[in-house]
């Protein structure tokens, strides 16, 4: 029931193209873009990349930002919000990068899964979520990010129990998928969570599982 679902979803978002046009990032460059996606919107997060590779004349790499000044840094990404707490923290990963990585990131193609995880997640502020970002999108490694649209909807459509956290959510819908639709399914979640299983006012009425859904007409964030 489930994976019929996730099928119809995937199929109805129709994310293929949106992919195909994705620019591709290095892996540093993601890691900053997902630092600076944390409590704002895509629209400000982009805006506030886009002001600092200007400010830093497109040098957006570890040794660069591991010597810059942090407040031309916190200055650069204003648009983006929580700008002190965030330009130290890149200030404070570039330097870990830098000085202990070597700028180094090949492990994300090569390590075990697990381990090449637990490395970037030792990074400070660096959650699991972000790291999936990192080997998926870059490294192309078989691993789902879980954000709060697959996590709300997971648990609307009874994939998972309400209290099912993001390891149990991460491998409930990785076990129902072929590694090679895992981007493609994670991406069709968010576009669905964005257009209609929304957090507060789901579209139920034009949701195109809501025949198998069992939260069909929820009202409330669920
Ligand atoms: S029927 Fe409603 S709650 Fe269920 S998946 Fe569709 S929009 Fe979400």
């Amino acid at each position: 029931m489930s994976l019929e679902m996730l099928e119809i979803i995937a199929k109805e978002m129709n994310v293929a193209e949106h992919i195909r046009n994705w620019k591709q990032y290095s892996p540093f460059e993601t890691l900053i873009r997902t630092i600076l996606s944390q409590n704002t919107t895509d629209k400000n997060a982009f805006a506030a990349f886009d002001n600092l590779k200007a400010k830093f004349n497109n040098q957006i790499n570890p040794e660069t930002l591991a010597y810059a000044d942090t407040a031309k840094i916190q200055d650069a990404i204003r648009v983006a919000g929580l700008h002190n707490q965030k330009s130290q923290r890149i200030k404070e990963v570039s330097k870990i990068i830098y000085f202990n990585w070597k700028s180094d990131f090949s492990f994300i193609y090569k390590a075990p899964l697990q381990n090449a995880r637990k490395k970037l997640t030792e990074l400070p502020g660096i959650g699991k979520k972000t790291a999936d970002v990192l080997l998926n999108f870059c490294a192309k490694r078989p691993i789902l990010p879980v954000d709060t649209h697959i996590t709300r909807i997971s648990k609307r459509i009874g994939l998972v129990s309400e209290k099912a956290k993001y390891d149990e959510i991460r491998h409930s819908i990785e076990a129902l998928i072929p590694n090679d639709k895992i981007l493609y399914i994670h991406v069709a979640l968010i576009f669905f969570g964005r257009k209609i299983c929304k957090a507060t006012v789901p579209i139920c009425s034009s949701c195109p599982i809501n025949h198998l859904c069992p939260k069909n007409g929820v009202k409330k964030s669920k």
